[in-house]
């Protein structure tokens, strides 16, 4: 192993990015809701949708601070925070930014402030379409929160757009990155599972082959401004890592110090060990950050898909093109996050796509383009 990554390392790029990754020491995580409300109802929404929010009222002030105080000396330094909705409850957020680094996914229409959340702080804007898409889909058919977003995060160097792909909506990935990108921001896309059963457009189980495609194609045009890469992008959306298929048994990010996972922390497979996904009450915890007892098969999250790779590195180190795989899928973790400095790391951006493995599909389709079939 070790011969291998040192023939790897002599690469100077891939070693710029294992070193600055490797400097940014051990990351300890935990997921934590905020809070457990929210100011819109989502389709879809697996926090509601599992009765997340049930049971588990949002923690009082003298919890909270002590609970932070807890989670330092257990040793944590990153917490993800969720909910609910957390832009509800920005003086939380900047005592947590006070002691940890963390990352926030928002819905976007209340905008988090920079007073105080200007450090620390990775924000996550949920996006899930076109406006009309959009507004039907998380806006009752009449808040168009995408329009609202745009404004609030306009330049915001904090914010990137959490793009939730919507398996039939394939062609309105181009129109929506490019607002993005106009918008002075990055993107990172996630994948939709039908937890309503919508069925049509929204069911995951007619693949994402179309999604990941005009993925691709942004990827090309704004090489600088996505964080998804075609590796991750394929991994997430058909959930296959080298000999394994996700679900709960390969799963590394669930609550260690929860008995229903017990069983799971046998299996061999790697996990996260220190990992804990708070409800709001911030004394309880669940299986995981997206589940109570939900289908795990529809559960695309990009985060839980990073930390597979990310904990798997062994079976990345076959060849040099696995090895960039792994660890271009692991920094961009950490500059999605800022562990590392993000405004030199962003530098590297284009020419980690400029690394990987040239998509089949696109460049099939490029091809024949090219000539004309
Ligand atoms: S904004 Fe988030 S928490 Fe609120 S309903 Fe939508 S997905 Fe759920
Ligand atoms: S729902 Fe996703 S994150 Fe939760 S245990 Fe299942 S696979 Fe893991």
């Amino acid at each position: 192993m070790a011969n291998k990554l040192k023939e790897y390392l002599s690469d100077p790029f891939l070693k710029q990015l294992y070193s600055e990754v490797r400097s940014a020491g051990k990351i300890q995580s935990i997921s934590i809701d905020l809070t457990h409300t929210c100011n819109i109802r989502c389709a879809g929404c697996y926090y509601f949708n599992d009765n997340m929010d049930v049971g588990h009222p949002t923690a009082d002030e003298e919890t909270f601070d002590s609970f932070l105080q807890q989670e330092k000396e257990r040793g944590t330094n990153f917490i993800t925070i969720v909910g609910g909705e957390p832009s509800l409850k920005p003086n939380r957020m900047r005592k947590i930014v006070k002691g940890f680094k963390a990352s926030v996914s928002t819905n976007g229409l209340k905008k988090i402030p920079m007073d105080g959340l200007e450090e620390n702080l990775s924000i996550g804007v949920s996006v899930w379409g076109d406006h009309e898409t959009d507004m039907r889909l998380r806006g009752d058919g009449r808040l168009d929160i995408f329009s609202k977003a745009l404004k609030n995060y306009k330049d915001d160097p904090r914010a990137f757009w959490y793009f939730t792909a919507i398996p039939g909506y394939a062609d309105q990935i181009e129109p929506v990155v490019e607002k993005c990108v106009e918008n002075g921001n990055h993107v990172l896309f996630n994948f939709y599972g039908d937890l309503e059963t919508l069925g049509n457009e929204m069911d995951h189980r007619r693949g994402f082959q179309e999604t990941r495609k005009a993925i691709d194609k942004v990827i090309e045009r704004f090489p600088g401004k996505i964080f998804m890469t075609s590796y991750l992008s394929k991994v997430v959306s058909t959930g296959k890592l080298y000999d394994q298929s996700w679900g709960y048994d390969v799963c590394t990010s669930f609550s260690t110090n929860n008995p229903v996972n017990y069983k799971r922390m046998q299996n061999g497979n790697p996990f996260a060990p220190d990992f804990r996904a708070y409800n709001a009450d911030l004394k309880t915890t669940r299986r995981c950050c997206t589940g109570v007892d939900r289908d795990c098969s529809s559960c695309f999250d990009v985060w839980q898909h990073f930390s597979w790779v990310m904990l798997n590195m062994k079976k990345h180190l076959g060849s040099k093109q696995e090895f960039t795989n792994w660890l271009t899928t692991m920094y961009m973790f950490y500059l999605i996050n800022r562990l590392i400095d993000f405004e030199k790391g962003s530098k590297n951006i284009a020419e980690i796509h400029n690394r990987q493995t040239p998509n089949e599909n696109y460049a099939a389709s490029q091809l024949l383009e090219a000539i004309d079939v």
